[in-house]
């Protein structure tokens, strides 16, 4: 169910149990080889897919856009939302259907520049509706919900997300391949980094010089069916457990 196709009576008239999800992205540099409205396409074709399996028992907000990139911004192009502007953002979002008296938020994330402060946008929801017991705030990745893509497609060589990587590079081909470049010269940029485990500040120009993470290189549509099958069953997953929720309990 999209929120953009309804009118307000018909919103109105919803269960309030309804989950309401915000699918969160970006605009910014993917290398030389991707557009800069990568992490927004993806995510639509993992919502499109999603939002057909779940019908009328979600309500998909329309996919925000501008995500937190100021650590691409030495890259010409990106777009971005400063780290307070986006919480507030985020922040303000739940706030309006909180007015509307929904109750079960999923912000569905398809950037990692989103992930600090989406996670602290729904701490601070949660600490300032602190007399409500009948919320339930969540932020999630798509890539970190336990899929596990490479069981199913062993052709796979990375084992986590990178930046317009094998795994990015990959669902474009399958999506939209006259966006994609030549890739056959790039060459695999690691994402490790000595200080580990230590969560170490960055920006994206001390860790590649051609922007993107990982190994493009690799990429080809088949693995992109894959990785989309894998990321939709689990946002579908999760947010059947939303569904499922008693409306109360911490389980
Ligand atoms: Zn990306």
């Amino acid at each position: 169910m999209q929120l953009t196709d309804l009118n307000w009576p018909a919103v109105h008239a919803l269960s309030k149990d309804t989950p309401v999800v915000f699918p969160v992205a970006a605009l910014e540099q993917h290398g030389h080889h991707m557009p800069l409205f990568t992490d927004s396409m993806l995510l639509g074709e993992i919502v499109r897919r999603s939002a057909g399996r779940l019908g009328d028992r979600v309500l998909w907000a329309p996919l925000m856009w501008l995500g937190n990139s100021d650590h691409h911004l030495d890259f010409a192009g990106t777009l971005s939302a400063a780290p307070r502007v986006y919480l507030d953002l985020l922040n303000g979002l739940v706030e309006n259907f909180l007015q509307h008296g929904f109750k079960r938020f999923v912000f569905v994330n398809g950037h990692g520049g989103n992930d600090v402060p989406g996670r602290q946008a729904t701490f601070e929801l949660r600490q300032r509706h602190r007399n409500r017991s009948d919320l339930l705030l969540l932020f999630a990745t798509y890539w970190s919900l336990g899929g596990e893509p490479w069981k199913t497609e062993p052709s796979l060589q990375q084992r986590q997300m990178g930046h317009a990587c094998e795994w990015e590079t990959s669902m474009m081909l399958r999506l939209n391949p006259q966006l994609v470049g030549e890739l056959k010269k790039l060459q695999t940029v690691e994402s490790g980094h000595n200080l580990e485990p230590a969560v170490r500040a960055w920006i994206t120009k001390e860790r590649t010089v051609p922007g993107h993470i990982g190994s493009p290189q690799l990429a080809t549509a088949e693995k992109g069916e894959a990785l989309f099958q894998t990321f939709t069953d689990d946002v579908v997953k999760l947010l059947e457990r939303v569904i499922g929720w008693d409306g109360k309990s911490w389980r």
